[in-house]
């Protein structure tokens, strides 16, 4: 038996290097994964500019106390730039996000100021005020998204901001997904006496997706040697990662621990945990392998533990794990010390704190059970039964 953070550690040290980086416009490269750094060329803004819609001044002519007639040279509008530069007593009329005249440092709102013709009378004001300085957003040269970031609509903006239209981002990587078992029937079709739909398949498949990665669907293999061996080394001629499910334990058939033994460089893990103790984890041809268990649930959860960040790694992530946090348990849960256990959970915000119970009956073959949960409760090694009241783990699911 191997804990999970273990395995969980030797899978990464596996992944070398990641999938190759292409260059993509920015409208497709959403949820893409930097492939190097992003360092500004310019300025943002690129130069000092008014914050709101009103008259520049130099702060010399604010006065201290009482008001003052300024004279109101010319009217500048967002895109248009003074040629010209502020005389003393001088103010220029001027729109958000225009360039600050030469003389003037200081802007007044136009609802703080009265017009009168050519004139406008100003109060006191701070030197400085209503202005937006050059470079206060980004200094160029500055390293402003890092190799490894997830663009999200955020980054993609701040790239637009710079002037550039395309960025190097990481291919996304490529999942073979095959379901094992003679008793597994493809839904929609019919299904035989003694057999069941696939799920796995289709639950999977969704993890792969919303991990940012492409579903191959290799369909359904019997438990028969030779199919599967073929099937599997198809599958790992295209893929980065070739995933099962199914046929790992130590069933009578559980041929793809036979089959990959064969093939060879897969190692058989018990891993400390429930539900979902059986893995392989290995390569096959030049891909990624990992035999996940298949109850339902856990090949969802082991997916999620061991999948994903292997996932993310060939992606070129940075980070590769969700933030786990402390919740209240609000019900006793039992556990065996000795293991990490994942409870299906249900948290919510109640009265000022992180509240989670189960989903109830937690059987690894009751998929509805990760319907019902929004999050793992994750009860680590040493721990044996929670109290209610205890502090516990949880790690919501990955929002779609
Ligand atoms: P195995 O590891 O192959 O012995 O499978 C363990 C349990 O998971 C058995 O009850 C299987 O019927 C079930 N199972 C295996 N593959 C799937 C699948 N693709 N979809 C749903 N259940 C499955
Ligand atoms: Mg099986």
């Amino acid at each position: 038996m191997i804990p999970v953070r273990d395995a969980q550690a030797h899978i990464l040290e596996r992944i070398a290097a990641p999938v190759p980086p292409e260059v993509l416009p920015l409208a497709a490269a959403l949820g893409r994964v930097l492939a190097q750094d992003v360092r500004a060329e310019m300025d943002v803004p690129p130069t000092d500019n008014s914050a709101v819609d009103g008259y520049a001044v130099s702060a010399s002519d604010i006065p201290a106390a009482g008001t003052r007639a300024l004279e109101v040279t010319a009217e500048l509008a967002a895109g248009a730039v003074f040629e010209g530069a502020l005389r003393p007593g001088q103010a220029l009329r001027i729109m958000t996000g225009a360039p600050m005249p030469a003389g003037g440092d200081t802007v007044y709102p136009q609802e703080v100021v009265e017009r009168r013709g050519r004139q406008v009378i100003v109060g006191p004001l701070s030197p400085g005020a209503n202005t937006r300085r050059r470079g206060e957003d980004v200094l160029a040269g500055a390293v402003v998204l890092p190799a490894g970031a997830v663009l999200r609509p955020q980054e993609i903006g701040v790239a637009a901001s710079l002037g550039l239209a395309q960025l190097l981002v990481r291919r996304r990587p490529r999942v073979a997904i095959l379901s094992t078992g003679d008793e597994v029937a493809e839904p929609g079709g019919a299904r035989k006496p003694g057999q069941i739909y696939d799920s796995n398949r289709f639950s999977l498949r969704g993890l792969v997706e919303t991990a940012g990665a492409v579903v191959m669907d290799d369909g359904i293999v019997p438990d028969q040697f030779d199919e599967l061996h073929s099937r599997l080394l198809r599958a790992a001629e295209r893929a980065d990662i070739v995933l099962t499910s199914g046929g790992v334990s130590v069933g009578e058939y559980d041929l793809v621990k036979a089959v990959l033994q064969q093939a060879g460089g897969i190692d058989f893990w018990q891993v400390a945990m429930q539900p979902g103790r059986p893995l392989a984890v290995g390569g096959i041809g030049r891909a990624h392998f990992f035999g996940l268990p298949g109850n339902p649930v856990a090949s969802m959860l082991t997916f999620h533990l061991f999948v994903r960040p292997a996932l993310w790694k060939l992606a070129g992530r940075r980070e590769l794990f969700g933030r786990p946090f402390l919740a209240t348990a609000v019900e006793p849960m039992s556990k065996k010390a000795g293991r990490r256990e994942f409870k299906r959970g249900i948290l919510a915000w109640v009265r000022d704190r992180w509240e989670v119970r189960t989903t109830g009956p937690q059987g690894s073959g009751i998929l509805t059970s990760m319907t019902a949960a929004n999050c793992f409760i994750v009860i680590e090694e040493e721990r044996s039964d929670v109290a209610a009241g205890d502090a516990v783990w949880v790690e919501p699911f990955q929002p779609l």
